[in-house]
Parts: C-alpha cells; structure tokens; sequence
C-alpha cells in the first residue's frame, strides 16, 4: 500500500506519542506512528517512573522544569490519571567524592528556582525512618519530585492523539528510510510504503538502527536495567520518598504495597539483551537490606530488566540531524525519557512546526559529539 503523512514518527513508545499529541495540539494531524511490535513495548513499559527535578546539569533540570507542570496537570489535560506520586527524591550522600558535586548542584537549584534543599543525616531518617543514615554525609531532597505510571501517561497521549486524527500502526516495523537529494521522503515497512517528509526518530535503544537507515551516526546504545519488586512489607504502611544511594545508584519506591528496587549493573555491557539476569538479584537485594533494614520482613516478588538508551554524555539527542533534511531525533535519554516526555512532545512539535524551539536545546544537537562539546552530568547512573 501506498500513502502519505506529513510526519512519520518511528517508535510507539512514550516519546513517539507525546510528541503526536502534542503536534495534534498545534495543528498537524496527518500523522502516522510507527511501531514495529507493540505500543509500549520498549522501555516506556520496563521503567522506574521516576520523576524528578534533582540533575545537576542545567538543560537537565530545564527540561524536568517544563515537564513537571504537564504531569501535575496530566489528569486534567489528558484524562487520564498518571498515578503521579509526588512524594519526592531522597538522595543519601554517602562519599566524599559526591560531596562536591551536590554542593555545586544545590546551588544551581537554588538559581533556577528548585525547590530542593540539603537535609541532614536526621533530617533524612525524618524522612524515611526505613532507610539507614548512619553513615551519610548529608542529603538532598526536593518535595516535588516522585514516580508515576508510565504505561498510564502513554495510554493517555495515545488516546488523545487517536482522537486528534493520528494513526498508530502496530507490528510496522521501518525496514528503509528513503531520501531524495539529502532529504526525507519516506519510509518502507514490511508491508507499506510511505511518503513523508518530516521523519521522527523516536525509537528508544533502537533510535541508532533506524538512524542508520538514512546513513546518520546516532551515539546511542542499548544498555540493560533491572529492576526487582518485593512482595508487600509488614510495618512499612506510610508513604516515603524515592529513596536513592547515590554511591551504588540503589533507589527504591513503594509499589503495590512492597518496594520498587532499581540498581545498575557496573560490568553491563551495551547489547540488545533484555532478559533477567537472576544473578545479579543477590547483589541488588545485598545493598537494599543494608540501606533498608525492614526489608528483611520480605522477599523479592518479581524482576525485569529494559534498556536504557545510553548516549556518551548520558543526555538526550533532540533535533535535525545535519545533512539529512526532514530527520529528527527524538532518543538517548539514557533512563529519564518519561519525565522528559511532555516537553520532547512540546519541543520537537514547535521544532516541526514553527521552526524554532521556546527552550534552547542547542546543547543537545546530535553534532555535540563531533565537535567534542558534550554536557556534564553527575546524577545520573
Ligand atoms: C529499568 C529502567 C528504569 C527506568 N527508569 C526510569 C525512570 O525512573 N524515569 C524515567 O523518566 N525514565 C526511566 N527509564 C527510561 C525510560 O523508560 C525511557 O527513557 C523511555 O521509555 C524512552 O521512551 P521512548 O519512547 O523513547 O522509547 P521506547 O519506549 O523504547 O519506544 C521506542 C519504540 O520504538 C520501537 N522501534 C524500534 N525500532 C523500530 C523500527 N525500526 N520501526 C518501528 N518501531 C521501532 C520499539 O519497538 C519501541 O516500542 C528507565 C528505563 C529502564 C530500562
């Protein structure tokens, strides 16, 4: 079959439908999403939901900044419940090597207008009494941050967008990115031919795939996350933040009654592989029950494991690609694409349609890599 859409967004997943809706909402409607399995079935269905203002580069936290606002209106917005819970990021600061850095990034808080605030080891234990403070140096915590569901926020943008007349294509995978003198023109799938001029690459670990189909270098890797939930904890019934280590990069959150456990695997190596491996789950429960004694009362329920979309500077690539006319990048968000979702919609729509962009996001073109000026990023692991 032959058609034609105005934008083709590669990719189902949180990112590929806010920015449908939010094009929806400045005019375009002939759109067409792309997925090649399920949509969802990328990160956007494997992640923490995690939400938070706390980074400490600058483009960063302006991007949390004019996302939080979309989530804490998402219900009203959209119609759908995110199940945001705003019950804050704890970070526990435990090494002397991570002292400066938080000091530094307390004070651009403070200049950027963030409301989050250096707690004392005390302080951090009135936060959550669960959480052992013995050896922290200090903490930071910002009341705004929190977690919300993931597949909510899609399910919501989808819908909206469905009704604003974009088309969302399941088991589509692009095979070909066609271009005509150094621009866009459309896409193959297994089954359609598409014309388009204005592609967006919005396909997760895979964005550096579907970039190489129109000879673009994207830098972004697959690299595996786990994740391990508990079983529900007696005596942990009140609500507590999102509690990180940032020394091991453990976090934890509640989730159906027991804990939402998240920690990296420093020998992971980047590769397309998604499968659980149960034996890092010792080390993982390890850390968790010397940071939070009171899960001894339980056991691990459940793990999985997704892929981030790891780039060298650890910060998304937004924008047109150069020499590829009509190619946008919407990818790398190396495990903070949810909370970044509502103003990548908002940005890649203006991009798209005015041309320009009400957020400066030039310190994340793609060309960052080849003129060697990356951003720096402590708090992210
Ligand atoms: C364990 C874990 C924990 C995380 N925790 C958090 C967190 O707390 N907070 C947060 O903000 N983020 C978190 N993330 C990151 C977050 O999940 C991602 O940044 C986000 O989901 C990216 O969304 P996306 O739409 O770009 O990618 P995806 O959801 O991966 O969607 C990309 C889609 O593109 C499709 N695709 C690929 N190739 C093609 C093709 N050729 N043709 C058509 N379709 C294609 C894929 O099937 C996929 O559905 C976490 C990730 C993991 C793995």
């Amino acid at each position: 079959m032959r058609r034609n859409a105005d934008v083709v967004i590669v990719g189902g997943g949180i990112i590929g439908a806010s920015i449908a809706y939010h094009l929806t909402k400045k005019g375009v409607r002939d759109i067409l999403v792309l997925e090649r399995d399920r949509l969802g079935s990328g990160s956007t269905g494997k992640n923490a939901g995690g939400i938070r203002l706390q980074f400490s580069s600058e483009i960063n936290v302006k991007l949390s900044q004019r996302s939080l606002p979309h989530i804490e209106r998402f219900a009203d917005e959209i119609g759908t419940d995110p199940h945001f819970h705003q019950v804050g990021y704890l970070f526990l600061i435990t090494e002397d090597r991570d002292v400066d850095s938080f000091e530094r990034s307390l004070a651009m808080w403070s200049r950027l207008g963030i409301p989050a605030r250096k707690v004392s080891a005390a302080e951090a234990k009135g936060l959550f009494k669960h959480a052992r403070t013995d050896d922290v140096r200090f903490g930071t915590f910002c009341a705004k941050d929190g977690y919300a569901d993931p597949s909510s926020m899609l399910n919501g943008y989808v819908a909206r967008a469905r009704e604003a007349g974009v088309t969302f294509m399941e088991d589509a995978p692009v095979m070909a990115v066609v271009c005509t003198n150094g621009r866009v023109s459309g896409v193959r799938t297994k089954a359609d031919e598409i014309g388009a001029r204005t592609l967006v690459n919005a396909a997760g670990p895979w964005a550096a795939e579907v970039a190489k189909l129109a000879s673009i270098e994207l830098p972004v890797q697959p690299l595996r996350r786990h994740i391990f939930v508990t079983e529900p904890v007696p005596g942990l019934d009140e609500d507590f933040p999102l509690t990180i280590e940032f020394a091991t990069g453990l976090y934890g959150h509640r989730e159906s009654g027991g804990v939402l456990l998240g920690m990296a695997d420093p020998n992971e190596k980047p590769a397309f592989d998604d499968s659980v491996n149960w034996d890092f789950m010792p080390t993982v429960v390890e850390r968790a029950l010397s940071r939070f004694p009171i899960l001894e009362r339980t056991s691990i329920k459940t793990g999985w494991a997704g892929l981030y979309e790891d780039t060298p500077d650890k910060h998304p690539i937004l924008g047109k690609a150069d020499g590829v006319e009509g190619f946008i990048n919407a990818a790398g968000f190396s495990g903070h694409g949810v909370m970044h979702a509502p103003v990548t919609g908002e940005l890649i729509a203006e991009l798209i349609v005015d041309g320009r962009t009400s957020l400066d996001i030039s310190a994340l073109a793609l060309s960052r890599f080849r003129t060697g000026q990356l951003v720096r990023e402590h708090n992210v692991i």
